[in-house]
């Protein structure tokens, strides 16, 4: 036996068995190559394979429209909360933002060095718990970007409409939502996610950006964060994260293999809604977000009692369900389901949470 748990880490999160299968077949010889992924040049044949591949079924999955690049690159979402206002924050030198939560209180502290940023809404009032309703006319006709976080991660929060921010680009951090629901890219200026959540291993970031932001970065922007310079260069530039740019492309053909987006939107709509139903009828277990703006990748809940917390917490662990303690800046329990967690996973969890209940 494996002896795997169920783990609803947030991130590093789990991974499909079939690709850490895959990856385990294929660490000491890669397809004939006699080496393993991690010791290939990245200039080699065999590698550009691997990195436009996985470019190729990025563009397939999420039907990304030609004018759009797809870049790899290092140093995690929270790099990319400098580096978007360094290159397309230098016209007006305004920056709108939603503030939703950590992610985009981290995003707003960054773009502050580099810009002005007006918060258009946030949901602060009720602990980032909704997700803020905006119309047009809230949003600078004259800023540079538009930023959200798509789906908060430490909430469980997440968007169901595009806000309508007229013709400025809208900057979304789908780091913890990226593949998990069909999402029109041509509605963004830029998407960008920290692989680690939904499609790969930590050290790989992905950025989807149109073609017309790039090159509007200021003169003083370091040159690994220059989308301009990752651009022309196909994202090798220097050394990408080569290991993680494959175990993403393994994650993207099992997900291809599964049926793409769509499928597996459906199946990540029942898995919430297996736990959020058992949630809403529990007379000891809460959600802490209600309504419409539920997340389907993260699902915060409190018994109300924090001692009680622990002890469920601990009783989970022990019975291999681990990872499930809330962010430190929430409290409580949080249940991380993403694209890679197993339907049997969360079903397997709210029986045992039914059980706990009862006892
Ligand atoms: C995890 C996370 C981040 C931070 O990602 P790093 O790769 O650790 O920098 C940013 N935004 C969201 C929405 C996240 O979930």
């Amino acid at each position: 036996m494996l002896n795997r748990v169920y783990n609803f880490s947030s991130g590093p999160a789990v991974l499909p068995e079939a690709v850490l299968l895959k990856a385990q077949e294929e660490m000491l010889n890669y397809c004939g190559s006699g080496m393993s992924v991690m010791e290939m040049s990245h200039r080699s044949k065999v590698y550009e394979e691997i990195i436009y591949g996985t470019e190729k079924l990025f563009r397939e999955l999420m039907n990304i429209p030609s004018n759009y690049k797809v870049l790899f690159l290092q140093g995690g979402a929270s790099t990319q909360f400098a580096a978007i206002p360094l290159n397309i924050g230098n016209k007006s030198g305004l920056v709108d933002i939603i503030g939703t939560g950590m992610w985009t209180n981290r995003a707003e502290a960054e773009a502050r060095k580099f810009c002005a940023v007006n918060v258009v809404a946030t949901s602060k009032d009720k602990t980032f718990t909704y997700i803020p309703e905006t119309k047009r006319e809230d949003f600078s006709p004259n800023a540079d970007y538009v930023h959200i976080c798509w789906n908060n991660t430490i909430y469980g929060t997440k968007y169901t409409d595009i806000p309508d921010v007229g013709n400025v680009p809208l900057v979304a951090d789908m780091s913890s939502c990226i593949l998990s629901e069909k999402i029109d890219v041509s509605k963004f200026g830029i998407i960008f996610a920290g692989a680690q959540k939904n499609i790969g291993p930590a050290g790989l970031t992905v950025v989807i950006i149109r073609d017309d932001l790039i090159g509007l970065h200021r003169e003083s922007t370091p040159t690994m964060l220059t989308y301009e310079i990752q651009a022309k260069n196909d994202s090798l530039y220097n050394t990408p994260p080569t290991y993680s740019i494959y175990i993403c492309k393994l994650v993207l053909e099992w997900l291809k293999d599964l049926g793409g987006v769509e499928k597996i939107q459906e199946i990540n709509e029942r898995k919430a809604k297996a736990f959020y139903d058992f949630l809403d009828s529990s007379k000891l277990f809460k959600a802490t977000v209600y309504g419409k703006d539920r997340s389907i990748m993260n699902i915060p809940f409190v018994t109300g009692d924090e001692e009680l917390d622990k002890k469920f917490i601990a009783a989970a662990t022990e019975a291999g369900f681990v990872n499930l303690k809330g962010h430190r800046s929430v409290g409580g329990m949080r249940a991380s389901i993403y694209n890679a967690m197993p339907e049997q996973g969360v079903y397997e969890l709210v029986e045992f949470m039914k059980k706990f209940e009862n006892k």
